[in-house]
């Protein structure tokens, strides 16, 4: 059952109730490997659920724009002064509704629109907001995109100078969706010194490893940081955008009034309620297992055949190029679910096959290491990996009920936070 509990909702509204406990039930039964993804804690859940969503409060603590803030100031600043202390920064802004518009309000800060940002090509792991074509960033401004190199898979340094001295961006992004390897921000930082860019760290994906201390932090390197709230650190839905003094009031006008109308405030209670869970030590042991989960589980899948793109992993993220074994992302990505494995299909570099039937899958390790599981179930989860795509080349059905059903039995041995 859902927890906490939704009875009210079960009577007021069966028919959103049962998909919530059907939804919640997947959650359960499934192994989620969907890089992006994981389970907030309960007190994450309580939050959100409260009646701060009935309240509007447009602009800043001490400068809103309604009245009855009594609680709400408080409580903002809570969460942003968790979100300085925790990642080290000067200043923090929380009220991104999401990473996409934390991303859009810094370019509104630092750019007009036709000029020049760069940022990593989405196909090759970048994130769409990096000025990618169909996205508002790649239409509006003028994109120019590095990659990774074909040897190794990892960021192309040199072309990222190269491109940095031609095009003279005012803006450059580092970070990404689908990188499995530790990003330089260092290195980053001295190409932006140079032709005098921005740097602007997304670290969406990784925000939860760099503040359990698992991955390096940009702060130093960067002075703009934006991150979701919601993959690796743990929390509910949501963004924040991290700064130096200097870049603090351009982002702040930026995200309101620039682009946002009222913050949500039972998300920013559960960003705040989410941040104190960060700076725990369990959180920080949960972050290296993290890290450690992915690399047994990637050791175990090269094992078995599986070409990883960069060889392997340094952080939560595993990309998976299927070409070798015969068959597209889409068709593996969608028998894994059917046998209890849940991941995404994904571009790999270099890809050969179109975007909407790629050659890759795409693993994270976050939510089952919430779970608590460890090396020995990531080795048993290579495993029926690798059956279920031999299996899914086969179209041997039977293979993937009866993996599905192992799966429902290891994962009734792991507590789901939401599931009582
Ligand atoms: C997930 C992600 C975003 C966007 O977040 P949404 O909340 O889905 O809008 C932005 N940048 C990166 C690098 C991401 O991984």
């Amino acid at each position: 059952m859902h927890q906490p509990s939704i009875a009210h909702l079960a009577s007021a509204d069966p028919e959103i109730a049962r998909l919530v406990e059907g939804e919640a039930r997947r959650q359960y039964e499934k192994i989620r490997l969907i890089a992006s993804e994981n389970y907030v804690s309960t007190a994450v859940l309580e939050a959100c659920g409260t009646v701060l969503t009935n309240k509007y409060s447009e602009g800043y603590p001490g400068r809103r724009y309604y009245e009855g803030q009594q609680f709400i100031d408080p409580l903002e600043t809570l969460a942003v002064n968790r979100a300085k202390e925790l990642f080290g920064v000067e200043h923090a802004n929380v009220q991104p509704y999401s990473g996409s518009p934390a991303n859009l309000a810094v370019y509104l800060a630092f750019l007009e629109p036709g000029d020049t940002v760069m940022g990593m090509s989405l196909p090759m792991g970048g994130h769409l907001t990096h000025g990618w074509s169909v996205s508002a960033t790649g239409r509006w401004f003028r994109a120019v995109r590095y990659g990774v190199r074909r040897d190794t898979g990892r960021v192309d340094m040199d072309e990222v100078r190269e491109l940095a001295r031609a095009e003279r961006p005012k803006v450059i992004f580092c970070g990404g969706t689908a990188i499995p390897r530790t990003i330089d921000f260092a290195a980053f930082a001295e190409i932006a010194q140079e032709v005098g860019a921005i740097l602007v760290a997304d670290i969406a994906h990784i925000a939860g490893l760099i503040a359990g201390g698992a991955h390096p932090s940009p702060v130093g390197h960067a002075p703009v940081i934006s991150t979701t709230t919601h993959k690796t650190l743990r929390g509910p839905r949501g963004a924040m955008i991290m700064s130096d003094a200097a870049h603090a009031a351009a982002i702040d006008k930026a995200v309101f009034p620039g682009l946002q109308g009222g913050p949500h405030n039972h998300t920013t209670a559960a960003i705040a309620v989410a941040l104190r869970e960060a700076a725990t030590q369990g959180f920080r042991d949960y972050a290296h297992a993290v890290v450690t989960n992915a690399a047994a589980l990637a050791e175990a899948l090269a094992e078995r055949g599986f070409d990883l793109v960069s060889g392997g992993t340094d952080n939560h993220l595993i990309l998976i190029d299927l070409t070798s074994k015969g068959i597209g992302g889409k068709p593996a990505a969608q028998a894994l679910d059917r046998a209890g494995i849940e991941l995404n299909y994904n571009t790999v570099p270099f890809d050969q096959r179109k975007p909407f039937d790629p050659s890759g899958l795409r693993l994270g390790t976050a939510a089952v290491t919430t779970r608590g599981m460890g090396a020995a179930e990531m080795r048993q989860i290579a495993s029926w990996i690798d059956q279920a795509v031999k299996a899914a080349g086969d179209g041997d059905e039977a293979v993937l009920a009866q993996i599905a059903s192992e799966v429902r039995e290891l994962t009734a041995a792991f507590p789901m936070p939401g599931w009582a």
